[in-house]
C-alpha cells in the first residue's frame, strides 16, 4: 500500500501559505523550545506548557492562520 498516502496528497494545486509576523510567548529558558500564539493565549504572563517557566512575547514570522 506504499505510495496512497502520498498520492492524497498530490491531489490539486497546492496553495502557497502566506506568512506573517505573528505574536507570540516563547519560553525564557534556552533549553526548552516551548513557545505558543499569542492569539491563542488568554493569560497576560503565561507560563510555559512544556517545563513551566516564564515566559516572554517575541515576534516570528510564521503560517498565517485562516
Ligand atoms: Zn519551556
Amino acid at each position: 500500500m506504499k505510495g496512497d498516502v502520498t498520492m492524497s496528497f498530490s491531489r490539486g494545486p497546492k496553495e502557497p501559505v502566506a506568512e506573517v509576523d505573528t505574536k507570540v510567548w516563547a519560553c525564557t529558558n534556552d533549553e526548552c523550545q516551548g513557545w505558543m500564539r499569542e492569539s491563542y493565549c488568554f493569560d497576560s504572563e503565561p507560563e510555559c506548557p512544556l517545563c513551566h517557566s516564564s515566559m516572554k512575547q517575541e515576534i516570528r514570522v510564521l503560517p498565517e492562520l485562516k
